[in-house]
């Protein structure tokens, strides 16, 4: 029998990624610029459209799961984000107020999408804002919609992206669904029930960093100068210290409520 060239590849490809399978390794997904079309696939625990807490700008770190937003841990951005945002208000320093306001933890929304048009590279998980979030929301409570992930009569949707239109402007995803419910995927497109099958737990996509290891980013940023730059003079005052200095400058000024 003749060697299967495509068997092969695979298990290369697995060699060199660590022994994962190669499309394993990023099932995230994001829109391109303009038109696309969706589907959201429904999920085991009943609950498609995920809630999630991350911190941004700390530093050039990707986001950082928060274990105290997301489960009730520790987490200490947060905390220091809180004594931040409580010292700004106390002296009435605007500048401590944004610093804190940075670094507190933002929401992002998740779900398992079949993009129409690749279905053959299987559930991608589409990470999404507020403002899309309460509108697939709003499309499920509409009677004229209902539950658009429903694999028979659920509809696809319809995602237009606009990219960021300069700096400090942020992209926008608008939202339509078809006109028109349909059905998840025929033959012709996959087994439904493999699909459905094969969407992940969101709740395992995220890397949860120990205690230590949030700290240490924290501490890195804090201690970068380029962080510092267009901050005030006070904000710069606790950056530029190291994480110890910063936990003694704030045992200091928690004292003092
Ligand atoms: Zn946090």
């Amino acid at each position: 029998m003749a060697i299967n060239i495509e068997a092969m590849r695979a298990k290369l490809n697995a060699s060199k990624t660590g022994g994962k399978p190669s499309g394993s390794k990023s099932s995230m997904w994001k829109p391109k610029a303009g038109d696309q079309h969706v589907r959201i696939l429904p999920t085991q625990d009943g609950d498609p459209f995920r809630e999630f807490h991350f911190h941004y700008n700390v530093g050039k770190n990707p986001g950082i799961y928060c274990s105290k937003r997301n489960d009730g841990g520790e987490c200490p951005i947060c905390d220091f984000a809180s004594k931040l945002w409580r010292d700004g208000v106390e002296n009435d320093d605007q500048n401590l107020k944004n610093e804190a306001k940075k670094l507190f933890a933002r929401k992002r929304y998740y779900s398992p999408v079949l993009v129409r048009g690749a279905e053959d590279e299987g559930v991608k998980i589409w990470a999404y804002g507020k403002t899309a979030y309460e509108t697939l929301l709003g499309y499920v409570l509409d009677p004229d919609y209902g539950d658009i992930t429903d694999p028979q009569t659920g509809t696809d949707i319809k995602l237009t992206y606009t990219l960021a239109s300069g700096p400090g402007a942020f992209p926008k995803t608008s939202l339509q669904p078809r006109r028109r419910p349909s059905v998840l995927c025929d033959d012709a497109i996959a087994d439904c029930q493999d699909l459905l099958d094969s969407v992940p737990n969101i709740d395992s996509l995220f890397e949860v960093k120990t205690v230590e290891e949030v700290q240490a980013m924290l501490d890195g940023y804090l201690s970068s100068d380029s962080s510092a730059e267009d901050s005030s003079t006070e904000t710069q005052m606790y950056q530029k210290k190291t994480g110890e200095d910063v936990d003694k400058a704030f045992a200091a000024f928690m004292s003092e409520e």
